[in-house]
């Protein structure tokens, strides 16, 4: 199906806003997953500082404890049981045994007490060990995670960037081509004055027009806004809907000015139809005439193409005064 370069032009601009939004929605999401990995980075590692601190005061308290009960166990075992028993044997009475087994009970209480607290700090120190094991681990784990969001995030930012670098491409080689064209058509006013034009009766023009080809109107003549770049540009002609191949009439009887390849109109032909009149075919993907040849009005003189600065199949038509584009809208029924 035909596209006209308007409907092409709104779609880039759409394409490209929904590919930036895209990019930027990822961006955003790549940047807040790194905020919290950093974050509980942040958290684990005053867990791991907190826990340090647990574990050398620990250390220290079972030191100290552990000192006292290698003592406890050195005197315990310099005196073995007998002392326990010499203590209760040297009772002089059954109160004095009573006093003496209290006493007694009350020792050997504290010396389970001291071995159940030093086990229990050792087993606080282990826990806490392998918990710094554990949260050492993560804050790894977090460090490689954070560098690869930080990728992903400079990945987006490049492909932001060269999005846009390529649309700023886009839009400076549209407007080089523009300049071409509007060159084009100055050295076309240039040429069609040199040669002068003949008399409508030697031309054989009957000094009414068709429509070359039929089909919608896609771009019409005169000034217009480009629909992404928002600039003001000149249009010599109006673009006619058509397909490959489809024939072009020449709009009256005439005598070909010119039939020949143009980089930005592409295949060319221009036909003078005498008192200063002339008509010009643009894009065309075949040229049926020469130069010179006398042609009547409906004769196919060319096929529809998309040669030169074109970007589907369509028929560029002007018609010009004295070599001057005006619109042909005054010369079509
Ligand atoms: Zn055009």
């Amino acid at each position: 199906m035909f596209q006209s370069r308007r409907q092409q032009a709104q779609q880039q601009v759409d394409t490209l806003s929904n590919q930036l939004q895209t990019i930027q929605k990822d961006l955003d999401k790549a940047l807040n997953e790194y905020k919290e990995i950093v974050d509980k980075r942040k958290i684990t590692e005053q867990q791991i500082e907190a826990n340090t601190e647990i574990l050398e005061k620990t250390e220290a308290a079972l030191a100290e404890r552990s000192r006292i009960l290698n003592k406890r166990m050195r005197d315990i075992y310099k005196n073995g049981q007998i002392s326990y028993l010499d203590v209760l044997l040297g009772a002089n009475d059954f109160s004095d045994f009573a006093t003496r087994v209290e006493i007694l009970k009350r020792v050997i209480r504290q010396d389970i007490n001291l071995i159940t607290t030093v086990q229990a700090e050792r087993n606080l120190i282990l826990e806490k060990r392998e918990q710094l094991v554990r949260d050492k681990a993560a804050v790894v784990e977090l460090e490689k995670a954070a560098e690869d969001k930080q990728q992903v995030i400079a990945q987006r930012k490049k492909e932001r960037a060269t999005l846009l670098a390529s649309a700023v491409q886009e839009r400076d080689e549209s407007e080089r081509e523009y300049q071409n064209l509007l060159e084009e058509s100055r050295r076309i006013e240039e040429m069609l004055r040199r040669r002068g034009s003949t008399t409508t009766e030697s031309a054989g023009s009957t000094g009414s027009m068709l429509w070359p080809i039929q089909g919608e109107i896609t771009s019409p003549y005169g000034w217009r806004t480009h629909p992404i770049f928002g600039t003001q540009r000149y249009h010599s002609g109006i673009d006619i809907a058509g397909d490959y191949g489809d024939p072009i009439k020449a709009a009256d009887g005439g005598i070909v000015s010119d039939a020949s390849w143009w980089s930005g109109y592409g295949n060319m032909v221009v036909i003078d139809h005498g008192g200063n009149i002339q008509t010009l075919y643009g894009h065309c993907s075949q040229l049926l005439v020469s130069e010179g040849q006398h042609v009547s009005k409906g004769q196919v003189i060319a096929l529809v193409g998309a040669t030169g600065y074109a970007t589907g199949p369509h028929l560029h038509f002007e018609v010009r005064q004295n070599g001057s584009p005006v619109d042909p809208m005054g010369y079509l029924p």
